[in-house]
């Protein structure tokens, strides 16, 4: 350990169990150490920095904010936050946006904004329960926890949100089972991120959708890690064609700066949230709508989602190869830039941290998951590098 990850360790709640690398700068879909040291990033940020570092003209347009004007709550109007609004609107097709500092903050709104529906539409104040996944992950606040699907993240905090029932994922029956007259939301990932990289199956979200509007469910998306393009589309739903009630979205939204949202579609919108109903202090500031905004721009004017459904073939069948060649990557999974491989007879941990030791990040996801979420940037030459490193890394 050297002096920094000391004073670190001195002074920062030990709460993750962090690798020994002080990172110092980025370029493009590299990180560099203190050391100058350079790696290739397949992590970013935990699938948050979609345009890598420095991207033309990101920088900029944050500059160019701070010089302006960074924050102002939420008591009055700002431009950044109306055009980052209408952009994500546009891009989801759906109704109204609430911007948040973070995922997890993402997901209380949405589950507010559920609760919120039932009891304005049923009248019924006991129309409160919802049904949640199995092997999900939708953050660590009370609120997100409760609906959080591994059993050792939620025990210690009990008693979490009541009325919470668990479901299996891809599994419509399981879920179907536990529907009754007070069920107020249903939610899930589209593709389950921490969990393992589990993608929806098809028919899974479209059973989902026809329950929800058979019984005035609301159906939430919880998009903070396959949203914004890793699935090649805005939001991984898109390209099942089933839209939610509300969908919840952070990590690449910002790019690299702490914001998220929460976005009803009409009906939710329509019958939930009013003033005085949720609030933020800095959620949606000009900051980091700015950032927000750019990033759209940018999507649309360097076609990153096109990008993003052009290489994934490649980047798939990489990875195929990866998997028949070493004994211990036993499956692929996985949508877009949004991956995962199966390791088996040996801990993930260790391959992660080889990797590192090569010069290469990647994450972990699940028990025996190696996750690779990238930059949406990355060229065939980076999943080339990311191979020949991997495959030192398999042997
Ligand atoms: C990361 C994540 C969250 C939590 O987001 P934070 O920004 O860490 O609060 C929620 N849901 C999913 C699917 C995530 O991957």
């Amino acid at each position: 350990m050297n002096e920094q990850m000391e004073a670190s360790e001195e002074n920062i709640l030990h709460t993750y169990n962090r690798f020994p690398v002080v990172f110092d700068r980025g370029e493009g879909c590299y990180l560099y150490d203190t050391e100058g040291i350079k790696y290739l990033d397949f992590a970013a940020g935990i699938a948050v920095n979609a345009l890598g570092y420095h991207y033309p003209g990101y920088d900029d347009a944050l500059k160019a904010q701070i010089d302006k004007l960074t924050h102002i709550s939420n008591l009055y109007y700002n431009q950044p936050m109306s055009e980052a609004g209408e952009k994500l609107v546009k891009a989801s097709g759906m109704s109204k946006a609430f911007f948040t500092n973070s995922g997890t903050e993402a997901i209380e709104g949405a589950l507010k904004a559920a609760r919120k529906y039932a009891y304005t539409k049923s009248g019924q104040a006991d129309r409160h329960e919802i049904i949640a996944m199995n092997h999900s992950f939708h953050g660590r606040s009370m609120g997100a926890l409760s609906v959080t699907g591994t059993a050792h993240y939620r025990e210690p905090f009990e008693p979490l949100v009541g009325g919470v029932k668990f479901a299996d994922f891809n599994d419509l029956d399981s879920v179907k089972a536990l529907v009754t007259d007070k069920t107020c939301a249903i939610i899930t990932e589209v593709v389950q991120g921490e969990g393992g990289i589990y993608p929806a199956d098809p028919a899974f979200l479209k059973g989902l959708r026809e329950l929800c509007d058979a019984r005035d469910i609301i159906l939430i998306f919880d998009e903070v890690q396959c949203g914004m393009g890793r699935t090649g589309f805005y939001f991984a739903w898109q390209s099942y064609g089933v839209q939610p009630d509300i969908m919840a979205c952070a990590k690449a939204l910002g790019s690299g700066v702490p914001v998220g949202a929460f976005v009803l579609g009409e009906k939710a919108a329509a019958a939930s949230l009013v003033p005085g109903d949720h609030g933020t202090t800095y959620g949606g500031n000009p900051f980091v709508c700015a950032a927000v905004s750019k990033v759209f721009d940018i999507f649309e004017q360097d076609r990153i989602l096109d990008h993003v459904k052009e290489l994934t073939p490649y980047f798939e069948k990489k990875l195929d190869e990866l998997a028949a060649k070493y004994d211990c990557v036993s499956a692929r999974r996985g949508k877009g830039f949004m991956q995962g491989l199966v390791i088996t007879g040996r801990p993930v941990g260790d391959v992660v941290k080889k990797a590192l030791e090569e010069g290469l990040l990647v994450i972990s996801a699940g028990s025996d998951v190696l996750r690779l979420v990238p930059p949406l940037i990355i060229k065939k030459e980076h999943i080339d590098e990311m191979v020949d490193i991997l495959s030192d890394c398999l042997e």
